[in-house]
Parts: structure tokens; C-alpha cells; sequence
């Protein structure tokens, strides 16, 4: 079961077909069997202009490339942290500092995963299929949804995210804030649309005007990416 790529690392930026960017990069170190993950930066799955007018082509490229990447970096960085501390002894170790930085810098990864795939080029209008009936039944109907998924997004406090997630148990949809990425969750709902609503999503093209960030983002909603996601979440 040795693997030989023992040290290797994930080159970030580097093109990958994997849908959630999560890699596992499993090997056994000599000591024991201890699976190492480790995450992975996805290209945009379309151009960093594809989503122009709604949101420009300089905000793609930095909120791809240096936030969502330094997210993947601080992931990778606790993860480091945890398995020298595992090697070498806890001592010292400021346990509580490592998992709030992987919770708050895997959360980032987990949600801009999920947000990238979330739009597409002309995008946008209502849903068809098994989401339209899941949205209806649990909302009322569309435009209830939305405004109530739009109002969450205007009215989060500080930076944060918008989110209609899956909850498996009572099989209904929610919509929730999240402060930053971690604060006001649900444990174990699976989230199938989010809307980044930190300045850096938005900031250099609107301004201070989340509001008017949060309507137009409606027109490169992609809705098949949705339904796919619920699909998953149900099985
Ligand atoms: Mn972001």
C-alpha cells in the first residue's frame, strides 16, 4: 500500500476535472496507516469574462486566483500544522488556532467551490425540473424564495454568504446567512446555492452597493448546476 508521491504537494492553479476541487492525496507514511489530504484550486469551469456584465473580469481574477487560492493554501497549511504535531508531539501545539484556522479557511474552499459552479454565462431566470418542485413546496413559490434568498444576502452582517442548502432529514430546503464562512450554520445541511457576498466578490464594480450586486446576480444563476446538487444531496 506504499505510495511513492510521499511528498508530494498540490501545485495550485493547476487545471483539474474534479467537480468538488477536494483532492485526496491518500499515502502511508512508515509508521502508520494515516490517509493526508490535501485541497486543490480548480480552474473557473468558463473564462474569468464569462460572467460580464454582472460581474466583471477583474473580480474573477482576484477572487479566483488570490482569494479563493489563499483559502485553499490556509487549508493545506493547517493540515500541515495537525500532521507535524501528530509526528512530532502536541506540546506547544495551539490546537484551538489550527482547527478555527482549517474551519474558517476549508469553509472558504468548501463555499467558493460551490459558488463558482453555481453561475454560468447567460444564466439566471427560473428553475425548472426537481428544484422548481422542491422550491415550490417548501417556499410557496419562486419569488418567494427569492426574495427571501436575496434579503439574506443584503442584510448578512460584515462579510459572508447567502446559502439555500438541503437539509437531509426533514428533506426541506433553508435558506441561511453565514458570517464569514463558518458562523450560523446548520450542522449537516449541504448547501446547493450560494451567493459570495464578501466586498471582494463585488466591491470593485459596485461599490458599497451589495444590493445592486445581489439583484443582477441573479442573471448568471445556473440552475441546472442546482438541481444537480439537490439530486445529490437526496440520494
Ligand atoms: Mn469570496
Amino acid at each position: 500500500m506504499h505510495n511513492s508521491s510521499h511528498n508530494a504537494r498540490v501545485v495550485p492553479g493547476r487545471a483539474s476535472q474534479t467537480v468538488l476541487s477536494i483532492v485526496f492525496y491518500q499515502h502511508y507514511n512508515s509508521r502508520c496507516l494515516m490517509p493526508h489530504h490535501r485541497y486543490k484550486l480548480s480552474d473557473l469551469p468558463y473564462a474569468y469574462n464569462a460572467l460580464v456584465p454582472t460581474i466583471s473580469e477583474e473580480i474573477m481574477r482576484l477572487h479566483h486566483d488570490k482569494h479563493h487560492l489563499a483559502y485553499v493554501n490556509g487549508a493545506n497549511a493547517a493540515l500541515d500544522k495537525l500532521q507535524k504535531a501528530r509526528e512530532t508531539g502536541f506540546a506547544g501545539v495551539d490546537v484551538k488556532a489550527i482547527e478555527r484556522d482549517l474551519a474558517f479557511h476549508g469553509s472558504g474552499h468548501t463555499m467558493h467551490s460551490t459558488f463558482w459552479p453555481n453561475m454560468k454565462p447567460n444564466g439566471g431566470g427560473k428553475p425548472g425540473g426537481k428544484i422548481a418542485d422542491q422550491i415550490n413546496t417548501d417556499f410557496g413559490k419562486f419569488d418567494s424564495f427569492k426574495e427571501q434568498f436575496s434579503t439574506a444576502a443584503k442584510q448578512v452582517e460584515g462579510s459572508g454568504w447567502s446559502i439555500l442548502a438541503y437539509e437531509p432529514w426533514t428533506q426541506q430546503l433553508i435558506t441561511l446567512q453565514a458570517e464569514k464562512h463558518n458562523d450560523l450554520t446548520v450542522q449537516g445541511v449541504v448547501p446547493l446555492l450560494v451567493l459570495d457576498v464578501w466586498e471582494h466578490a463585488y466591491y470593485l464594480q459596485y461599490r458599497n452597493d451589495r444590493a445592486a450586486y445581489v439583484d443582477a446576480w441573479w442573471n448568471v444563476v445556473n440552475w441546472d448546476d442546482v438541481e444537480k446538487r439537490l439530486e445529490k444531496a437526496r440520494r
